[in-house]
């Protein structure tokens, strides 16, 4: 018997778009002898749809108006085919998918899903309380502050100063909930620091501001439950001053992916021990891409963020360092929904 896997693309997200190239990559590699695929869509305005029409309408979005298709609006809970579902395959980014949210509701609809349960979610979507649990954890964090809106609309010039002593330019400036580096800037004064702001609160109520760090960037992707392992590392050379959303999806020559990553041993050892150990401090389940930096200057490695759901394209990095590690694309998507159900059945 084929295994139903219910498909959930799109979401309420800014990370809507990256999240269409990552499932539509997805449902072509599985094997349609071993699975049976529902694909669930969620539009922008977090509209939820059956969508039973042509797969290679979901990367461009298309299969929002697909006349061709049967598109129906459903209710979660009470439709046959949902019922049906034997694990949920979220490939959703960001807010309203990645955070937590739509975890809470798999688990209360008491379905096997693919990634992290609701607290390593949450935790591992907002940068400032998973900086407190690495931390916790031993893993060395760069400076940061956060900021609400709150507090920023009742004592702006107060803050103003605490911010300038404390980080200094340049630093960066994100929405706390947030991936892709969507809402995010490098504020090298104080009029970019202000326009900064702004463009951050349009994402999120709470922010986090990072000091700069002179840096190499390196990631490494965790997969497993409770005993994960870690992935060669992978290096990125943005092909702007930062790994912003153009440099990750939209430039012309993209940034470049040098994987494996050439650091010395010590230092990949000592990466791939925070990797696990971050995955391991949020709880995490299944898998996930850990972000780390190296110092130009002093050498230091530094933990930057965790992704729960990390990009899944074919060309995106967690594939790409597992396939180097020795499992291929189809083998990775295998492992994950078998990493679900084991989950399940703990
Ligand atoms: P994603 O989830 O797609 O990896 P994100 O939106 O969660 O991205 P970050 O990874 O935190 O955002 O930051 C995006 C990029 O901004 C980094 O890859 C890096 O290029 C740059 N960056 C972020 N914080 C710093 C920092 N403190 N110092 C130097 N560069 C930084
Ligand atoms: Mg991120
Ligand atoms: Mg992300
Ligand atoms: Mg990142």
């Amino acid at each position: 018997m084929k295994l139903k896997v219910g498909v959930l693309f799109g979401g309420k997200s800014g990370e809507h778009d990256v999240s269409l190239m990552s499932a539509s990559n997805v449902i072509e590699v599985m094997d349609k002898e071993k699975y049976d695929i529902i694909k669930i869509g969620i539009t922008k305005l977090g509209k939820w749809m059956i969508y039973t029409g042509d797969t290679q309408n979901i990367a461009d979005g298309s299969w929002e108006n697909d006349r061709e298709c049967t598109i129906k609006e459903f209710s979660i809970f009470d439709h046959p085919m949902i019922n049906e579902i034997d694990v949920f395959f979220p490939i959703l980014h960001g807010p309203n998918g990645e955070d937590g949210t739509v975890q809470g509701l798999l688990k209360i609809m008491n379905k096997p899903f693919v990634g992290c349960g609701v607290l390593a979610s949450s935790v591992g979507m907002d940068k400032v309380y998973s900086k407190i649990l690495f931390e916790n954890a031993g893993i060395p964090i760069g400076t940061y502050m956060s900021l609400y809106k709150s507090e920023w609309v009742l004592k702006s010039s107060k803050i103003i100063s605490s911010i300038e002593e404390k980080l200094a330019y340049p630093f960066f400036i994100k929405p706390a909930n947030m991936g892709s580096s969507v809402g995010i800037s490098k504020a090298h004064n104080r009029d970019e620091m202000l326009e900064g702001f702004m463009e951050a609160f349009k994402y999120d109520s709470k922010l986090i501001l990072e000091k700069a760090i002179d840096c190499r960037e390196v990631e490494c992707a965790v997969l497993g439950n409770k005993e994960p392992r870690a992935s060669v590392l992978g290096e990125i050379l943005p092909s702007q001053e930062f790994y912003d959303y153009k440099a990750k999806y939209t430039d012309g020559d993209k940034s470049t992916l040098i994987i494996p990553a050439q650091l010395d041993e010590k230092t990949t050892e000592k990466i791939k021990d925070y990797a696990v150990r971050a995955f391991k401090s949020i709880n995490g389940r299944g898998l996930s891409r850990v972000d780390f930096f190296i110092d130009k200057n002093t050498g230091e490695i530094m933990i930057n963020e965790i992704n729960t759901l990390p990009g899944f394209t074919n060309i995106s990095m967690y594939p790409k360092l597992w396939e180097e590690t020795g499992i291929s694309y189809s083998d990775l998507v295998e492992e994950i929904i078998r990493l679900a159900i084991e989950e399940y059945n703990s």
